[in-house]
């Protein structure tokens, strides 16, 4: 048996919200890659999936979370101490994960208000970034300790030198792929899904200009030899290289139109996030934690064009205000 998906889902149990691990056979027994919510419902049931496939839970090795978001990391805990499974993740999640293992109540909301002041959201909506930004806390693992921290760009598991482990940062700055050179899969994680564009979600805890970086990470996976994606939400696909191009294209529409956003003057990232097409509705229409993500995409496409030279900012009142650079660098107005 090569992978088995393992469907942990979460509250509603509707496919979309569910995240998809796997299990990959290793010369001794088996690693898992990503879990799901810290939940005990999801324990149970990926117990059971397990016990379906005779795979007792003792059998698991290592336990790869591809990034620390809860929906991959949250049942680590609780799969290390029920299988002795040793811990993977990449220091660059790791840094923003053991705030949360750590109970620290705090730590997403240290300079929270003031980060979402200077993106000009309204006081009106602050309470709404306060509160996304406290959601979810129970739902990661709780007092984590990794067996194996990644740093770099490359890595491979212990003893099994074709399972390559691959920084994609963008949708989170440590996001890890594992490749499996022998097999041609890749486990995508949250990096390539097939018909979510993953979201490159700046927030007051990630670094500069994410959207780069995920951009790059794209194209790092773009030439591997794979015949099956299997990525951790919504279904396994075949078409990697062409998946990775409609992506790649979706940025460059947003990109347009974030710099034809600020073609009639200087603006927020909140005001323009107000002005362009989004897929899950008109902006007025939009529930309130839509509006939040909307803003932080709009953010990271900003923050690529002022890495590039097509567009400045300054901060005026507390308030970022980006506008289109009268004089940008030559041969840097191109995402390609
Ligand atoms: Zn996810």
């Amino acid at each position: 048996m090569l992978r088995v998906p393992l469907v942990v889902p979460f509250m509603e149990r509707d496919e979309a919200s569910a995240t998809l691990a796997y299990l990959a056979k290793l010369k001794d027994g088996w690693l898992m890659v990503d879990s799901g919510y810290n939940d005990q419902s999801a324990f149970d049931l990926l117990r059971s999936q397990l016990e379906a496939l005779g795979i007792p839970l003792q059998d698991l090795r290592w336990l790869l979370i591809t990034h620390y978001h809860p929906d991959h990391s949250g049942l680590a805990q609780r799969i290390k101490e029920a299988s002795g499974a040793r811990v993977i993740i990449h220091q660059d999640d790791w840094e923003i994960l053991q705030h949360a293992v750590s109970q620290a109540q705090t730590w997403t909301l240290d300079g929270l208000v003031e980060w979402a002041r200077s993106l000009g959201v309204p006081p009106s909506e602050l309470d709404e970034f306060y509160r996304t930004g406290t959601f979810g806390r129970m739902l990661f693992p709780r007092g984590l300790e990794p067996d194996l921290i990644l740093q770099g760009d490359e890595n491979v598991i212990p003893g099994e030198d074709h399972l390559r482990m691959i920084l994609t940062p963008g949708h989170s700055p440590g996001h890890v792929c594992l490749y499996d050179e022998s097999r041609k899969m890749l486990f995508s994680g949250d990096h390539v899904l097939v018909e979510i564009t993953p979201h490159i979600s700046p927030s007051h805890l990630t670094s500069y200009n994410q959207l780069g970086q995920y951009l790059d990470a794209l194209r790092k996976v773009r030439p591997l030899d794979v015949q099956m994606v299997l990525p951790a939400h919504e279904r396994p696909f075949t078409h990697l290289a062409q998946r990775v191009d409609e992506i790649l294209e979706h940025h460059r529409q947003r990109l347009a139109e974030v710099i034809a956003g600020l073609s009639s003057g200087p603006s927020t990232p909140w005001a323009l996030a107000s002005s362009v097409h989004w897929d899950v509705g008109p902006w007025e229409d939009m529930v309130a934690t839509n509006r939040l993500l909307a803003v932080r995409e709009t953010l990271a496409h900003l923050q690529f064009l002022e890495s590039n030279g097509q567009v400045v900012s300054e901060e005026q009142d507390q308030v970022r205000l980006y506008r289109l650079n009268p004089s940008p660098a030559r041969g840097g107005c191109s995402n390609t």
